[in-house]
This record gives C-alpha cells, sequence and structure tokens, in this order.
C-alpha cells in the first residue's frame, strides 16, 4: 500500500492525496508490466540483478519489479547491485541500509574506478565515458558472478526520447535506446523495464514513496550539456503539446522502412510497379494527413503496427487497473 503521507504541491486534503498516489502506483505497474510483457524481458526462472545507483530511476525501478514480483504469475529473483566506485562523499551506508529494510537480496560492489579516471583523464574533461566503461565492465563480471539471468536497467521513456534525438541532431543516425539488447561482451541480456514510463511520473513516485535519494554531483562532473537541452526541449513540448512526446515513443514503435531512406533497410532498388491498386499504397502526389496528436496518444491501448501480439503476463488486466 501507499501511504498518504506525502501530498503533491497544490494538493492538501489526504484522501485525494492517497487516490492520485494510488493512481500513480498503478499507472506505473501497468506501463512496466506492459513493457516487459511486449519485450518479453523476463521469464519464468530469471535472475534478475537491479543496478541501483541511489537515483529516482533505479529506486523506482526496483520498487516497482518488487510490486510485479508479487503478483504475476511467473517465478523469478530480484537482486539488487550497487556499485560503490569511491567518489568523495558517497555515503555508502544509505543503500544497505535501505535494502535491509525492503529484505531483499544485494550485493554492494566496492570498486575505486573514480582514483583511475582521476589519474587518467585530464583536468577538466570529461570523465564521463571512461567512468561508464569501467562500470559496464565491474557490473557485467559481477553479474557473471552472481548467475545473474539479466540485468535491469532504469533507463525511462525520456532517456530513450533523449538518445533518439541526441544521435540524429549530433550522430546523424535514426538510433535511440533499446528496451532489450545483448551486452557488447554478448555474455548478457540487458533491460530497461521503465522504457515506457515518463520521467515526471518517477520524480513524483520517488516523492511518494520517499526514497533516500544519493545525489549525483558527487563526482563533480557536469551533466551532458546537450543531453540537457534536448532533455528540456522535450519537457517544453510536454508541457505546450500535450500527447507529442507519447506518440513520440509510439512512433518507435511503428516504423515504415519504405518510408525512410536507408538502403540497407528496405530495397529501392526492387521497387517495380505491380500493376494491382494497393489497399494502403502511398497517393504519393497529396500531403499526407496527419492525426491529431492528442488524438493519438490518448489511444493508449494502440498495438504497434509490427510485432507479435504480446502474451500478457505483467501488465495488469482493465479490471485490476
Ligand atoms: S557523472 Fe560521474 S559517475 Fe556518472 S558517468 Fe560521469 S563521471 Fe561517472
Amino acid at each position: 500500500m501507499v501511504s498518504a503521507a506525502a501530498p503533491f504541491a497544490g494538493q492538501s486534503r489526504p484522501m485525494d492525496v492517497a487516490f492520485e498516489n494510488r493512481k500513480l502506483e498503478k499507472r506505473l505497474c501497468r506501463l512496466v508490466g506492459q513493457a516487459i510483457d511486449d519485450y518479453r524481458m523476463i521469464e519464468d526462472g530469471d535472475r534478475v540483478m537491479v543496478c541501483l545507483s541511489g537515483g529516482k530511476d533505479s529506486y523506482s525501478l526496483l520498487d516497482i519489479l518488487m510490486r510485479l514480483q508479487r503478483r504475476a504469475p511467473a517465478r523469478f529473483e530480484l537482486i539488487a547491485v550497487n556499485l560503490d566506485q569511491r567518489q568523495p562523499g558517497f555515503p555508502a551506508d544509505v543503500l544497505p541500509n535501505y535494502l535491509r529494510t525492503l529484505g531483499i537480496p544485494f550485493h554492494i560492489e566496492t570498486q575505486d574506478t573514480y582514483s583511475i579516471v582521476k589519474k587518467v583523464i585530464p583536468e577538466g574533461k570529461t570523465m564521463c565515458s571512461l567512468c561508464s566503461r569501467l562500470r559496464r565492465g565491474i557490473l557485467y563480471r559481477v553479474a557473471r558472478e552472481l548467475g545473474a539471468t539479466k540485468i535491469a536497467l532504469g533507463h525511462h521513456r525520456d532517456d530513450i526520447l533523449q538518445t533518439l534525438l541526441l544521435n540524429m541532431f549530433f550522430g546523424a543516425k535514426l538510433k535511440g535506446m533499446p528496451p532489450k539488447l545483448v551486452s557488447d561482451n554478448g555474455e548478457h541480456v540487458v533491460i530497461r523495464p521503465l522504457a515506457y514510463v515518463p520521467e515526471k511520473d518517477l520524480i513524483r513516485w520517488a516523492q511518494v514513496r520517499a526514497f533516500p535519494i544519493i545525489p549525483c554531483n558527487l563526482c563533480g562532473s557536469q551533466q551532458h550539456l546537450q543531453r540537457k537541452q534536448v532533455g528540456d526541449l522535450l519537457r517544453e513540448w510536454d508541457k505546450r503539446f500535450p500527447g507529442r512526446v507519447d506518440n513520440m515513443l509510439k512512433a518507435l514503435q511503428n516504423v515504415v522502412p519504405s518510408h525512410l531512406m536507408d538502403r540497407g533497410l528496405y530495397d529501392f532498388a526492387g521497387v517495380r510497379a505491380s500493376g494491382r491498386p494497393q489497399a494502403d499504397g502511398d497517393l504519393a502526389f497529396d500531403e499526407e494527413e496527419l492525426p491529431a496528436a492528442a488524438a493519438l496518444a490518448a489511444d493508449e491501448d494502440a498495438a504497434p503496427r509490427h510485432g507479435a501480439a504480446t502474451r500478457r503476463v505483467f501488465a495488469l488486466t482493465p479490471e485490476e487497473d
């Protein structure tokens, strides 16, 4: 159960607060359950290593997975893992204390990558690339040692869309962040169960649950400026044009290769007139009629155009929702 002790701004009546909190909890469980089902992220017998950084996203990930674990028919284990990189001022007792109160298995891996990064990277240069490479290698090793079959990360909808835009703007690639992938060393399956969850819901959930957040500026690194700008852009769109950001995520599930320009993805050279009318054929000369953004976004159950129908194991049924 969610307590009514954490009112949102502008709300004061405990009944309203409890109702809103309960709605938020259901929405988070529904979105995470749906993503897990859609991409078969977790299956019977899995041992899922949940990477915890001490930020709102990974706390929420663990919290929601524990809720789904209690009621999903699939049997799976969760083990929380934090990598203490020995950044100055890192409060090493916060996560273990929190995890003990949850009563779930956990492992704290302590590796002084901070000193390595400081030694190798010249003062004033960004440390993130080497830091995250070292972190990745250590987490893969820990996953192997713990016998984890999946590694769960706390990236959410807005992280995915920011990555999509950054790759377009700066990398000249149409490439987001996959909800499920094989790790670069080929050994692990990495999953992102928060793939459908908007960041604003995670911010609220962290307040509701009063997670003991560890500030993310301990290493003194500045947030990637371009990522921040793109994040601001998405937040602004979300405020001014409700539905637009949701539709961007849906668009990633509705790709039409024949209407992009990647010759590796679609055989443009082989296009020939068939002489037969095509019901969903392209009008070519006409401007495409666009549906209203809000109308599409409201259709939450709209199935992706491609891909197999999903087996519902983790998602709430409409009666439960
Ligand atoms: S922000 Fe700090 S902890 Fe995170 S990747 Fe960069 S250097 Fe590492």
